[in-house]
């Protein structure tokens, strides 16, 4: 394994609520593997660094927008391992570079900026062509890492959480990459809990018949609306809920992906949706640097 992984905990969230229904709920802390980088993110990116590192260029050449998890994960591995990044940035530069792009930039990734028309067209030929004669031979990652490689790297974190015997993992979604990946390794008792982090999201199933050639719809249960009127949107209740969550367990989410997934889980155990003496084990997949684009003061961590 190319990460820290000794700093992710088990933190086992004790309240009436909980212990009432006769269930436990963990929250497997990936964010704590670092602060800035997304906990999924390195799980995703591992098989493509290890083809990275064995080969001559040792570039690795990535996609994402202004406040991309997966941009900065990406740079802040490759710095790591002494890599060469190279992000792709939808676009064009802006004056002011966000915070997300200001740390890519630290961990010394090359940013080229392209625009919203050029960048929807990522899979041309002509587009892959002008990326070669500009930088060479690189290592390819989606954005997202959403490839078989993504979803075999994610599949690692059942390795992590194994010792929690859990009858369902809850992961929020943004690719579905993490999620086919859980799929990939899930144990056949095992309910894996998927709250989309955008809105409408239909082909979740498709998603994960293209990256692991199956579907295994069975074991999967979407909870479809927590998405909070879609990606990165937030309201009040929202923001009251994140900051009750960390007064109540000390545990800090994102308002893209984690506080949903929180939110969505809490609501699904007040309405039944566990059954007693199940064993739920919510992923933290981290992003909690996304939140330095809230307005000051808006939470209380
Ligand atoms: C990227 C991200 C996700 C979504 O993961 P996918 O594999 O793309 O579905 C979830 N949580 C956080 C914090 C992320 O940064």
């Amino acid at each position: 394994m190319h990460l820290p992984i000794q700093n992710i905990s088990f933190d086992k969230l004790n309240s009436p609520l909980i212990t009432d229904k006769n269930i436990t709920l963990t929250v497997a802390r990936l964010d704590k593997i670092h602060p800035d980088v997304s906990g999924n993110k390195l799980f995703k990116l591992h098989y493509f660094v290890e083809e990275c590192i064995h080969t001559d260029h040792k570039t690795m050449l990535s996609f994402g927008g202004a406040y991309s998890n997966h941009l900065v994960a990406t740079a802040y591995l490759c710095k790591e391992k002494n890599l060469k990044a190279i992000g792709i940035v939808r676009g064009e530069q802006p004056k002011v570079l966000s915070h997300t792009l200001l740390k890519c930039k630290e961990y010394g990734m090359q940013l080229k900026f392209v625009s919203r028309k050029m960048y929807a067209d990522t899979a041309d030929d002509n587009f892959m062509q002008d990326l070669k004669r500009a930088f060479g031979n690189f290592t390819l990652v989606p954005e997202g890492g959403f490839a078989l490689n993504g979803a075999r790297g994610a599949s690692l974190i059942q390795n992590i959480i194994a010792q929690e015997n859990a009858s369902h993992i809850c992961t929020c979604v943004g690719t579905a990459t993490t999620l086919a990946g859980l799929l990939m390794s899930n144990k056949p008792e095992q309910t894996i809990v998927a709250i989309p982090a955008i809105k409408n999201m239909t082909d979740i199933n498709d998603r994960i018949a293209l990256l692991t050639g199956n579907t295994k719809s069975k074991e999967l249960e979407i909870f479809a609306n927590y998405h909070f009127g879609g990606y990165a949107r937030y309201n009040n209740e929202l923001i009251q809920f994140m900051n009750d969550f960390y007064r109540a367990y000390n545990i800090p989410t994102d308002f893209i992906y984690t506080a949903k997934m929180m939110y969505a889980v809490m609501d699904q155990i007040k309405k039944n949706y566990f059954k007693p003496s199940s064993g739920i084990v919510c992923l933290h997949t981290g992003g909690l640097q996304g939140n330095l684009s809230l307005p000051v003061g808006t939470l209380i961590f």
